[in-house]
């Protein structure tokens, strides 16, 4: 079954709002089994929310509005929904009473345009909202010849959901014909998205029943893969054949086949190898180690670090020799190794990282321009260094240098 979503509120349409509720209910639909196959945002204007009901019921056979059920002058998508399906409204005298009884719970009198929150389409039911004011409506029926189901839900997020759950998801899925979705996630770390695309292309469109998208992040690229079958286990049969093909091409370049983070694996390989790690951060300022312990339970193998952004502090905490800052420049091979090492000898930890760079936008030579960073990992069997020349903007930067170290520590543990 195809499904729709029309997100109503001028306030999506401006740069300050974004419309998270499709992103909810897409997810819900998927995983009622109907794929949805359309979503448009429309201000609070009448025409244009006409002219997008109409659309939407011509091609979908689910179509759920979100927002516009307020009581305010601008909230029109009870009034464009009966204009679509060319329905009458009607007050519905129960809903009245308890908007009324809400009012008066809290010793205020009701204005009268919230009256028209008890509008309801002919032929409807209606969804009490448990959260706020506007219940949401449920149609179903024959429209132009053809069989559609019509849901209006409550623009906040936490109405919408809240409403969904206890009274949509069990009504549609008795609708939606059974269909299995499974999903699955590979992740993939300091790969271009083209370089990745390249390799495995090939293979996952020999899966032509396999949806397969690919998402980049910086430092990070997702691979989804999701598909339909009539049993669970066909699903997951399907999504784990096409993702065991795409981990084998690209190796150990995958680091995470089940939704875990970077940081979730680091933290997984150093309890495996009952490793502890410390590390010694310039030009990241403590974003490495913020990553690291975001991670519940990373006490168990991150002993801590320090943030030396200054020459003095490199030598001070982390014992990186001033001669060697004064020959090489604080952002060098060298430095990025002591970090490294200084602090792992002064943590007593298995693993020492050590990330020195340009971090920009300021601050850039032509011998050392911004994006030029070292990355460092030092243990028992000698510290490896790894330098990288990062395209983008500050923000950007420290995050690839923080994902280039995980990935470091990430394999050596392996
Ligand atoms: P209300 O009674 O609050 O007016 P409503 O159903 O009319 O309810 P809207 O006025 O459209 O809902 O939205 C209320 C608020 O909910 C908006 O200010 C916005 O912050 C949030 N909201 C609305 N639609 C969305 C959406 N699609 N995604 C995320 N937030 C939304
Ligand atoms: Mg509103």
């Amino acid at each position: 079954m195809n499904a729709e979503i029309i997100a109503v509120g001028s306030e999506l349409l401006t740069p300050y709002r974004i419309d998270t509720n499709s992103l909810y209910l897409t997810e819900q639909l998927n995983q009622l089994g109907a794929e949805v196959i359309f979503k448009s945002v429309v201000g609070d204007n009448q025409r244009r929310l006409v002219a997008a009901a109409q659309h939407a019921l011509h091609r979908s056979d689910i179509v759920i509005f979100s927002g516009g059920l307020g009581p305010t002058e601008d909230d029109l998508t009870r009034e464009a929904v009966a204009e679509a399906l060319g329905l009458g409204l009607k007050r519905d005298p129960d809903i009245l009473k308890r908007l009324e009884e809400r009012f008066a719970a809290r010793g205020w009198k009701m204005a009268s345009n919230n009256a028209k929150q008890a509008d309801v389409l002919e032929g409807a039911t209606v969804l009490p909202n448990a959260n706020g004011t506007a219940p949401g409506q449920w149609l179903s029926g024959k429209f132009d010849g053809r069989e559609r189901i019509v849901v209006l839900l409550p623009g906040p997020p936490h109405e919408l959901k809240a409403l969904f759950e206890a009274e949509v998801r069990q009504q549609l899925q008795a609708k939606v014909p059974p269909a299995f979705l499974a999903t699955r996630v590979l992740k993939v770390a300091m790969l271009g998205e083209s370089q990745v695309d390249a390799r495995v292309a090939p293979i996952y469109k020999r899966y032509t029943d396999v949806d397969t998208t690919i998402l980049a992040g910086a430092g990070e690229i997702q691979l989804h893969f999701k598909t339909c079958a009539p049993t669970q286990e066909a699903a997951q049969q399907r999504v784990d054949e096409v993702a065991g093909a795409v981990e084998d091409e690209l190796d150990d370049a995958v680091f995470s086949g089940a939704g875990e983070s970077l940081e979730q694996i680091v933290g997984y390989w150093l309890q495996m190898r009952n490793a502890t790690l410390a590390v010694a951060e310039s030009c990241t300022g403590g974003l490495l180690s913020e990553r690291i312990t975001s991670v519940s339970g990373s006490s168990r193998y991150f002993l801590g670090g320090a943030v030396v952004y200054s020459n003095e502090l490199k030598t001070e905490l982390a014992g990186v020799p001033a001669e060697m800052i004064e020959r090489h420049g604080a952002v060098s091979r060298e430095v990025a190794a002591a970090l490294a090492e200084g602090i792992r000898y002064r943590c007593e930890s298995t693993l020492g990282a050590g990330i020195t760079g340009v971090a920009g936008p300021n601050g850039g030579t032509a011998e050392k321009p911004v994006g030029l960073v070292f990355h460092a990992v030092a243990s028992d069997s000698g510290t490896e260094v790894i330098q990288r020349n990062f395209p983008g903007d500050r923000k950007r930067i420290r995050q690839l240098a923080t994902t280039m170290a995980l990935d470091m520590v990430r394999r050596k543990l392996m």
